[in-house]
C-alpha cells in the first residue's frame, strides 16, 4: 500500500522513515501534481500548524488536500496535523474535560475543518509542554506518547467521535470515519502501534 506524506513543512521524514520500516511505500507531497499519484492513505505531519497551513494554501495544495480528505481516505493527523484537520481552532473548550458540544468558534479558513473537534493550541504550556508518558490506546495497554508543544482536543463535537486514548482525562487521540487525529508523535517512538492502527484503516 503506498501512503502519501505531506512534506510542505515540519516531521514528516520521520514518518516516511516509520512508514518505511512497517512496509509501507511512502511518497512526499509537495505541489497539486503530487496527488495524482495512486495513494491508499494521507499522512498530515506534526510541525507548525500556521506555518503548515500558508505553505499548503500556497502551494495550492490545501484545498485538493481537503478534498481528498472529504472522499474518505485515510487520513492520519500528527500534532499540528491534528490542528490542520480540527473544526475549530483556540475555543474556549474546557482544558480539565472534554465539553461536548458545538465548536464554539466558527469554522476557521486555516484549519480543513474535516475533523469535529475544537482544539487548543499549546494546551499543555508553551515552554514546559512537552513531555513523555504512557497510555492505553485503544484497549491495548500502555505505550509511549510524546508529546511537543502539543494542542488540546477541548472539545468533541460529533457523538461519532471515538476517543482511542486519553492523558490526564483528556483525549489524545481520536477518530471520526476515515480521519485518525493524535495529540502526541508516534513517529518517535519505538512503539509502532499507532501507524499499525492507522495502516490497517
Ligand atoms: N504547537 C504546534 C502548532 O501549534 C504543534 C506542535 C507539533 O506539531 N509538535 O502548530
Amino acid at each position: 500500500m503506498t501512503c502519501a506524506v505531506v512534506a510542505v513543512q515540519g516531521a514528516f521524514i520521520e514518518q516516511e522513515e516509520r512508514l518505511a520500516a512497517l512496509g509501507e511505500e511512502a511518497f512526499e507531497v509537495r505541489q497539486p501534481v503530487d496527488l495524482k499519484r495512486h495513494f491508499d492513505r494521507l499522512v498530515l505531519p506534526g510541525g507548525e500548524s500556521t506555518t503548515q497551513s500558508k505553505l499548503l494554501k500556497e502551494t495550492g495544495l490545501f484545498d485538493p488536500l481537503r478534498a481528498v480528505i472529504l472522499d474518505g481516505a485515510p487520513v492520519l493527523g500528527v500534532c499540528a496535523g491534528l490542528i490542520l484537520l480540527a473544526q475549530a481552532v483556540d475555543g474556549r473548550g474546557d482544558l480539565r474535560r472534554p465539553t461536548i458540544a458545538e465548536p464554539d468558534r466558527d469554522s476557521n479558513p486555516e484549519q480543513m475543518g474535516t475533523l469535529p473537534v475544537s482544539v487548543v493550541r499549546n494546551g499543555y504550556g508553551r515552554q514546559l509542554g512537552s513531555f513523555k508518558t504512557f497510555a492505553p490506546f485503544d484497549g491495548r495497554g500502555a505505550i509511549p506518547m510524546t508529546f511537543i508543544r502539543a494542542p488540546r482536543i477541548a472539545q468533541l463535537c460529533s457523538e461519532e467521535i471515538r476517543i482511542l486514548a486519553e492523558v490526564g482525562g483528556m483525549p489524545v487521540a481520536v477518530r471520526y470515519q476515515s480521519q485518525l487525529g493524535v495529540a502526541f508523535h508516534p513517529e518517535l517512538d519505538d512503539d509502532s502501534f499507532v501507524l499499525e492502527y492507522f495502516l490497517s484503516m
